[in-house]
């Protein structure tokens, strides 16, 4: 079994990003990130000070904008507008979810569909869809399928199940794997929690990817012999042996798991270490697109 680890994979895409800035930076241009946080989650604070340090140690110029939970929405539409006319911004980020009634939908489509490096936007959702590389695809997604690439997985031909329907994850990846295009031409079935006799259907998947939010959910009767697997959620688990109280485990059961896989992911540092480092090559991107580098 091989262990497909996040870390020296998002490293690989962290070098290529620096090459890239230090381009630019010749070129006059630095590429910027913006990121909003609304309210005081914890986790989305955990998230957005990751970005935030990622963005500085890599040189990009890093803006973190936090409003009170009780921010109104044409307050916070106002300010994406200033974000979208700001030269030195070229990727803007809203912390989703966003708290009480604000309109996350209405807050997406205001996003200048060049500066949505999250790919949330139905511009970029709809080039997406067209495969067209103007675009912007969401990371997590973008980023499962890096990780197929650099650890030589062949996806030509096979058979991919998708767990999960989101469009942060499950659809965009289905989307993603059934292009034309290095690590994809696959043969895409996503399934969801209507799915009927899920273990039956996941049993036919070469790759299987869990992207469904329950903790340990995919066992060894979903699971065929030599299949690889890619497990996308991340959810805590109470756990007293911890000084936190909890650890994070995937939608993937690892240990009743891992010998009948091919290959598979870790939770943590698989998946969820992908995840910045394709938020940060979609901003250089955007700022390429943006000054015609
Ligand atoms: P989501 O929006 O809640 O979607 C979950 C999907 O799983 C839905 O399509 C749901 O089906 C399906 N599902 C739920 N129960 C099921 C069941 N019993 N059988 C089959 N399908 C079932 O979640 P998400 O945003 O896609 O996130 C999924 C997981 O990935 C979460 O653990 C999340 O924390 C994690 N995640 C990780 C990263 C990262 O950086 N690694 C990023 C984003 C998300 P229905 O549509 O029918 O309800």
């Amino acid at each position: 079994m091989k262990l497909i680890e996040g870390a020296p994979i998002a490293d690989a895409v962290y070098a290529e990003c620096q090459r890239d800035i230090e381009q630019l930076k010749a070129a006059g241009h630095t590429p910027g990130l913006a990121v909003v946080l609304v309210g005081d989650d914890p986790a989305s604070k955990a998230y957005v000070g990751a970005k935030d340090r990622k963005c500085q140690e890599l040189g990009l110029h890093s803006v973190k904008i936090e409003k009170p939970a009780d921010i109104s929405q044409d307050e916070l539409l106002g300010l994406i507008d200033e974000l979208n006319a700001d030269d030195s911004i070229h990727g803007i980020l809203v912390q989703m979810p966003l708290p009480g009634d604000l309109d996350e939908d209405e807050v997406i489509l205001r996003i200048a569909p060049e500066k949505d490096v999250d790919g949330l936007h139905p511009q970029n959702v709809g080039k997406l869809a067209m495969e067209d590389p103007t675009g912007f695809a969401p990371c997590t997604p973008s980023g499962c399928q890096r990780m197929l690439i650099e650890s030589d997985i062949d996806t030509e031909g096979k058979h991919v199940v998708v767990v999960g329907r989101s469009l942060l994850v499950g659809k965009t990846l289905a989307l993603l794997m059934m292009a034309k295009g290095q690590g994809a031409n696959s043969t895409v079935t996503v399934a969801h929690s209507r799915t009927q006799d899920l273990p039956a259907l996941t049993r036919q998947a070469d790759i299987l990817v869990a992207a469904i939010g329950r903790a340990d959910f995919i066992g060894p009767d979903h699971v065929k012999d030599g299949a690889v697997v890619i497990d996308v959620g991340i959810n805590r688990v109470d756990d007293d042996t911890k000084k936190r109280g909890y650890r994070l485990v995937g939608d993937v059961d690892f240990e009743a798991v891992k010998d009948k896989c091919s290959a598979i992911t870790p939770v943590p540092g698989g998946v969820g270490k992908m995840t910045i480092a394709m938020l940060m090559a979609n901003t250089i991107r955007a700022c390429k697109l943006a000054s015609g580098e």
